[in-house]
């Protein structure tokens, strides 16, 4: 492990992937416990009371992440839905009987719950995919027998730094506001857990193979940005830190107005939101709404109705958005859509793909996002994620315009959009470059991939040259070519990719201000100049 306060602060590396920096007291997600060898029960009313405490524990811990979470009204259902079953009498009951007949507290819950998992499995549809909820409480109460901690983030009633092996979008999705930042173990710089963690401003490091021998409770510094953690700080130190980055974010954030190199060439600054909760009053309106994360927990899919008040909800705050249609797949599953398991889920039916296998479900977004756009008068522009061919997006800007959507573009994160990037603006009247993934197929390294890093930098000569296609593509017929992966969001990188000639930059809010900086700080000879350079470098 990290060295310890006596011996002076360790230093560990990992990768910065939401900037910003924090200091607190550690505590890790536990993993699920492990069921000790079955003891003998020496007093069973004392047995008995382990049970029902076990039990109560865990819908009470349920009952105040819900009440936290009140704000996210799906993640508040469904942790009661939850603590209803932990109180479940017949659950209880069954449990109490096996120790009265001789088993002991943990192993009586962990039958208990394992033949209800079984039955809830056995009745199918809805109802069989809850049973995968009853795994989590059992761990839970076992553990909470057991007396260790339950697994699952953990809520101590005071901030933390959360040190994770690694973490599910709907994991970070439903963090509260008592978690400072964010370390895993694992995980890669453009995951969709390090952009949750972006949009939500959390600073965030993965990728740090130290992290896991940090003890809990011990006093860590952690730079989103750098990706450097220090562990065994003092509490003068982190009151320090934390206070220093509120001064920083308040020098950043007295910035503001549309992006503009110093000459005054325009470059649009927008923001990537996941939903209505994201928006910053900052920036020049929405260049990506990935609507997937609305529907990240969801087993049934959201009505009509229900996508028609989501997607009006941010058009009414905002009179220009790009939404991007579902991307599901890879590690963003939806459980709703219900897809089958692939070898290569990566290289599989993700994003419009999708539309292959459920072509119903991309016809009811269409529906609510035109809908939604009348409703509110917004300027909603509309786009698939995952475009491989001109047919796809022929086919993809034909459903759009029927609805009466008047702007229809194509993300370009497939090498072979990107070379045919003439050919795609002929059929749709925008192009936008998400460079996460187009980094991923590029080099063809998983963007989760902790030890590829270094390949999935959009930095790279042939990154930069599939940017540059698309950005001549664009000015050829006036079109506009907008950057919204990490990559736009990324002060150091952003004047490259205005210098390609790149019309908009979309990041996560908490990006804008460096952004917005930066490019003030080059006119745009500079940063052809600047893109010069990147495209002749290794
Ligand atoms: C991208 O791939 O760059 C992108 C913006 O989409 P996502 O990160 O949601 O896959
Ligand atoms: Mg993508």
């Amino acid at each position: 492990m990290a060295d310890d306060a006596a011996s002076g602060p360790a230093t560990l590396a990992g990768l910065g992937v939401s900037p910003g920096r924090t200091a607190g007291p550690c505590l890790r997600m536990a993993g699920p416990p492990e069921l000790p060898a079955p003891y003998a029960v020496p007093d069973v009313d004392a047995e008995l009371a382990v049970v029902g405490k076990a039990l109560e524990a865990v819908a009470e811990d349920l009952r105040r992440r819900s009440a936290a979470a009140s704000a996210d009204r799906s993640a508040a259902e469904i942790l009661d839905a939850l603590a209803m079953m932990a109180d479940d009498p017949t659950l209880r009951e069954e449990a109490e009987q096996a120790v009265r007949d001789g088993m002991d507290a943990p192993h009586a819950l962990d039958a208990a719950f394992t033949r209800h998992r079984e039955a809830l499995a056995a009745l199918g549809g809805y109802l069989a995919e809850r049973a995968a909820d009853l795994d989590d409480l059992k761990h839970r109460a076992v553990a909470a027998a057991l007396g260790v901690p339950m697994p699952g983030v953990p809520s101590p009633g005071h901030p933390f730094v959360l040190i994770a092996d690694d973490l599910s979008p709907a994991d970070t999705a439903g963090l509260g506001p008592e978690v400072l930042a964010l370390v895993t173990v694992r995980g890669g710089p453009t995951s969709h857990t390090a952009i949750l963690a972006r949009g939500r401003g959390l600073p965030a490091v993965v990728a740090c193979a130290g992290a896991a021998d940090l003890a809990d409770g011990t006093l860590v510094a952690v730079d989103g940005g750098t990706g450097e953690i220090v562990a065994g700080v003092t509490e003068v130190e982190a009151t320090r830190i934390r206070e220093a980055e509120i001064a920083e974010r308040a020098r950043l954030a007295a910035t503001s107005g549309p992006g503009r190199t110093a000459d005054g060439h325009p470059v649009k600054l927008l923001l990537n939101i996941g939903s209505a909760a994201d928006l910053r009053p900052d920036g020049e309106g929405v260049g990506l709404f990935r609507t997937e994360f609305l529907f990240l927990d969801r087993r049934q899919a959201p009505s009509y109705e229900e996508q028609v008040t989501a997607y009006a909800d941010v058009f009414a705050a905002v009179p220009y958005v790009v939404v991007r249609t579902l991307d599901a797949g890879t590690d963003k599953p939806l459980p709703f859509l219900g897809l089958a398991e692939e070898p290569n889920p990566a290289l599989g039916i993700r994003g419009l793909r999708v539309d292959r296998v459920l072509p119903d479900v991309l016809d009811t977004q269409l529906d609510a996002i035109a809908e939604a756009a009348r409703r509110t008068g917004a300027e909603a522009w509309v786009m698939a994620p995952m475009v491989s061919t001109p047919g796809e997006a022929a086919a993809f800007a034909r459903r759009a315009r029927e609805r009466g959507i008047a702007k229809v573009g194509a993300m370009v994160e497939v090498p072979a959009a990107a070379l045919l990037a003439d050919r795609l603006l002929r059929e749709v009247d925008f192009l936008s470059i998400g460079t996460n993934d187009l980094s991923q197929y590029t080099y063809a390294a998983d963007r989760q991939h902790p030890a590829l890093a270094d390949l999935l930098d959009p930095a790279q000569p042939a990154l930069l040259r599939l940017v540059e296609r698309c950005a001549e593509a664009g000015r050829a017929v006036g079109k506009p070519v907008g950057v919204c992966g990490e990559a736009a969001g990324d002060p150091g990188l952003a004047p490259v990719l205005a210098g390609l000639g790149v019309t908009s930059l979309s990041m996560a809010p908490v990006c804008v201000p460096a952004v917005r900086d930066a490019l003030s700080r080059h006119t745009l000879a500079e940063c052809r100049e600047l893109a010069r350079a990147a495209l002749a470098g290794d």
